[in-house]
């Protein structure tokens, strides 16, 4: 008899898939412990329109009898992020890393839908990244506005998702007809500094190209740059046409690698 699918096997899952990739790619790796969360799909998703992008997908669109969703953060190593701190262009582990995880983001993806298929469950999946609209610079499935809803973090300044592993990693999700109950694991209600009214504003700060404020967020000057940064790094040629990376906001920054607020 197959056994019940839980919260607790899917992070088992994910944590065995992620321990086995640097083996396979016979190299160190450059991930840390992974986070899972799961929710029912209920009104709440009914809101991906208007706090993401008036196209965003429901997660019906993806598979009409979904029950849940499930996302999972994959957080970077410290060194690597460390590494990334270093200048005003992000180096080229950084570019290296981000293609090796969304490869390993659409991998580990399949394996969950395998995995659920297996106890008699179909889901509904969407690629890693590069799933927007081009001239709005929005996705169609934001993997962070999933992980946002279904308590797996909360938005910082820098318009990233603050999990209680930090800021500094991929996200993945996939929709389920499997019933996994609400498993969030942020802890409160906001999880960068400057929204909890504490000081920082160092993630404002780092951007090269003065992209972020307090509370504007120059989307198309963000996207520029890391154009350029692509088009300009030679360590950057022989990487996807998709490596689209800097995260200076993100490097070495009070959010990096915890929910600050979670210790205030
Ligand atoms: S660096 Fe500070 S202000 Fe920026 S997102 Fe992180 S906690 Fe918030
Ligand atoms: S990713 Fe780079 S360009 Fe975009 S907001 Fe962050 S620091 Fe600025």
């Amino acid at each position: 008899m197959v056994k019940e699918i839980t919260i607790e096997i899917l992070r088992e899952v994910t944590q065995r898939f992620i321990e086995a990739e640097p083996g396979r790619l016979g190299s160190e790796g450059w991930w840390q412990r992974p986070l899972v969360v799961t929710a029912l799909i209920d009104q709440r998703f009914d809101q991906l329109p208007d706090i993401a992008y008036h196209e965003h997908l429901y997660p019906q669109d993806l598979l009409p009898t979904a029950r849940s969703v499930v996302v999972f953060f994959i957080p970077f190593k410290k060194e690597l992020v460390k590494e990334n701190r270093e200048g005003n262009r992000p180096c080229r582990n950084w570019g290296l890393a981000y293609v090796q995880t969304n490869d390993l983001i659409g991998r580990l993806t399949s394996a969950l839908g395998d995995l659920l298929d297996e106890h008699g469950f179909k889901s509904g999946l969407t690629p890693a990244t590069h799933n927007f609209d081009e001239v709005a610079l929005m996705a169609r499935w934001s993997h962070k506005h999933l992980g946002y809803l279904a308590g797996l973090g909360r938005f910082g300044v820098h318009h990233m998702l603050i999990t209680p592993a930090g800021c500094t990693g991929r996200f993945g999700s996939l929709v389920t007809e499997a019933q996994l109950g609400n498993h969030p694991l942020i802890e409160t209600e906001e999880a960068c500094l400057l929204k909890a009214g504490q000081e920082c504003g160092k993630c404002i700060e780092a951007c090269p190209v003065q992209a972020l404020k307090e509370d504007d967020f120059d989307r198309r000057r963000c996207w520029d740059r890391l154009k350029e940064n692509r088009r300009s790094l030679s360590y950057f040629s022989d990487l996807l046409e998709t490596t689209h990376v800097c995260a200076k906001c993100a490097a070495i920054m009070p959010c990096s690698f915890k929910n600050p607020v979670a210790e205030l």
